[in-house]
């Protein structure tokens, strides 16, 4: 059952586990992922150093400048505080609470340069290794709280999908679709938008195309990617509609392609199988259709708290899908100067080794007004 507040508490102890499983004396997290996967405090990062300290023995505590520790104290009360005042120097003090028990020193991914050297400065000659080596794997098989989070997330992102189908299309411009698609996202719960990629007609080929002026018309098709965050936690769809009743045949047997394609994947998706494996099964489809040049990026990515986290469904990744892990598949087929289209959900491996798609918007090429 989904809890009201993940348990940070059984996270640290994980993490303080794998630390001195891995060599590791101390974990030092910035502002980011990582400090509220282990905290649940979210502070955006600023040119004052706040800074999760977890050793190896099992003892966290936070560094925090003074004007943040009210806020601290309130979103994660069972935390130690250290706070620093202005001419305090901050990464001495980080430097003095990681201990001198022997070990590396494993640094946030995203953590500052200008962070990163004072601490090492500070650390005087002892190794520095990247956080994910140990907040990796914890973070890639979700708890029950995550599952449904990112459940409630792609349900949320579903039903901004289905609201903008009864929009009028033609005679707009992408903005003004996307921006549709950013109120329809927070109307149904999302507390934060990451992106809307409205690619109409030819900008449909390019995969990240940016959201423009382009006005969309009749007999155009569009890729709609977007997703946001609730909770932290994110959504990430896409779905490919047509403008007007008339379909172009090609266009209609490109979509065929990529629905199967992504039907491929999901069957390739389950417990034990490879992450590569996934990627393996969609690209066949496309590339027996003759379109397999025109797939131009891997077939997924892991997703949390990141829009984008481990595992990544590519080839070269032997990694082993496992329960809780959590990643989109998302098969594309882009024909330059002509059209794109793309068809994602976010899949979960479930405690059963079988995969469930936590999208269940229609899959099918839908018309648009
Ligand atoms: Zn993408
Ligand atoms: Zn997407
Ligand atoms: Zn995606």
């Amino acid at each position: 059952m989904p809890t009201e507040r993940p348990s940070f508490r059984d996270r640290r102890d994980r993490a303080t586990a794998k630390l001195a499983a891995r060599g590791c004396a101390a974990l030092l997290l910035s502002p980011g992922p990582d400090l509220f996967y282990l905290t649940g405090y979210q502070v955006f990062p600023s040119e004052r150093l706040t800074c999760l300290v977890l050793r190896a023995d099992g003892r966290a505590m936070v560094v925090c400048p003074e004007l943040e520790a009210p806020r601290l104290a309130e979103s994660a009360p069972d935390l130690e505080r250290v706070s620093w005042s202005e001419t305090d120097d901050p990464f001495a003090l980080a430097a003095r609470l990681a201990g001198d028990r022997p070990g590396d020193i494993a640094i946030a991914d995203q953590m500052w340069a200008a962070f990163v050297l004072p601490l090492e400065a500070a650390l005087s000659g002892r190794r520095l290794r990247v956080a994910s080596e140990i907040t990796r794997e914890l973070r890639a098989r979700k708890d029950g709280y995550e599952r449904a989070a990112l459940r409630a997330a792609s349900e949320a992102a579903d039903r901004a999908y289905v609201r903008v189908l009864s929009e009028p299309f033609a005679g707009r411009t992408e903005r003004e679709i996307g921006d549709c698609l950013a109120g329809l996202l927070r109307a149904e719960g999302h507390d934060e938008v990451n992106f809307t990629i409205v690619g109409s007609g030819p900008n449909g080929a390019s995969p990240h195309h940016d959201t423009g002026q382009r006005r969309i018309s009749p007999g155009d098709t569009v890729v709609l990617d977007f997703g946001g965050g609730r909770k932290g936690y994110r959504s990430d769809i896409t779905r490919t509609v047509h403008v007007g009743a008339s379909i172009d045949r090609e266009q209609q047997r490109v979509h065929d392609v990529v629905r199967r394609s992504q039907e491929a994947g999901y069957a390739a998706a389950r417990e034990g199988a490879t992450a590569e494996s996934v990627d393996a099964a969609s690209r066949a489809v496309i590339d027996e259709a003759g379109y397999g040049r025109f797939f131009i990026h891997r077939t997924g990515h892991g997703i949390g708290l990141e829009g984008h986290e481990h595992p990544y469904l590519v080839r070269g990744n032997r990694e082993l899908l496992e329960p809780g892990m959590a990643f989109s598949i998302e098969p594309g087929i882009y024909l330059e100067g002509r059209f794109g289209v793309r068809i994602e959900d976010i899949a979960i491996i479930d405690d059963d080794g079988s995969v469930t798609p936590l999208n269940q918007a229609d899959h099918a090429f839908a018309t648009v007004a």
